[in-house]
């Protein structure tokens, strides 16, 4: 791609552990854009939630405590050598503890909150103020970024995803049974789908990727096409933004 070719923002939106952040990942660094996982912002909330005793019981939140601790929290994202950004909370590394069970099972409860979505919105829109950004999470092309060039939904049973996020805990040395990761899985989609502030939703303007019979290779095929043909119309309608 030459320095002509404008750069958009791409949105990659759907269901809990569908690859997302894999996917997203690798396409920003193949454009050379920045990548934001939208879901470890809400998850650092959650763990702030969780380490200043907000969070008596699994979904009991104290959310006025929270809601006013809003302007202590700050959220970043730091590259590492290993090419993977870590997720940044008040300045410490948090990438490993954002993605243990606790906070797992807490974070759709937190991500329904108005009030917290209101400002983790507006952290994500400043973001993508420089645009060459591909973000990913439950409501980034309908909410975050509706005018995004491209935008892309993916899905893939609940069985196959709690397959996947199985093996990689395990990898990652985590103590987890499948049945456990299915259930929250579930019980994730089922808040996701039915919160009245910006519920998980296909934009109508969303290309649809079930990816469950796909590998990465091709999947990295498809999205990349996906991009080539939006550039494409983008060049021929001469509005490219730079
Ligand atoms: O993407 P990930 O599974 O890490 O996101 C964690 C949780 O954060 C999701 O289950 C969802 O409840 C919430 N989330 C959200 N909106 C986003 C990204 C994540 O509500 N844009």
């Amino acid at each position: 791609m030459d320095n002509t070719t404008p750069r958009i923002i791409i949105a990659v939106d759907g269901y809990s552990s569908s690859g997302k952040s894999t996917m997203a990942r690798a396409l920003a660094a193949r454009l050379g854009y920045r990548y934001i996982d939208s879901g470890a912002m809400y998850r650092a909330v959650t763990l702030y939630a969780l380490e200043h005793g907000f969070i008596a019981a699994v979904g009991t939140v104290d959310t006025a405590a929270l809601i006013a601790a809003l302007p202590e929290i700050k959220i970043d994202f730091i590259p590492t050598s290993s090419g993977v950004q870590h997720t940044l909370l008040n300045g410490r590394d948090v990438e490993e503890e954002i993605r243990d069970l606790p906070v797992s099972e807490n974070v759709s409860t937190i991500a329904a909150i108005p009030e917290i979505r209101h400002a983790l919105v507006k952290m994500q829109q400043a973001f993508g103020k420089s645009r060459g950004i591909v973000m990913d999470g439950r409501d980034i092309g309908t909410t975050v970024f509706p005018e995004a060039e491209l935008k892309i939904f993916v899905n893939a049973p609940a069985e196959t995803r709690a397959r996947r996020r199985l093996a990689e805990m395990t990898a990652a040395g985590l103590k987890v049974t499948y049945e456990e990761i299915l259930d929250n899985i579930r019980h994730r989609d089922h808040i996701d789908e039915t919160r009245s502030e910006s519920p998980l939703r296909r934009a109508s303007d969303a290309i649809d990727l079930d990816n469950s019979n796909m590998t990465h290779q091709q999947q990295d095929l498809w999205l990349m096409e996906q991009v080539n043909q939006t550039l494409e119309k983008i060049k021929e309608g001469g509005h490219a933004q730079g």
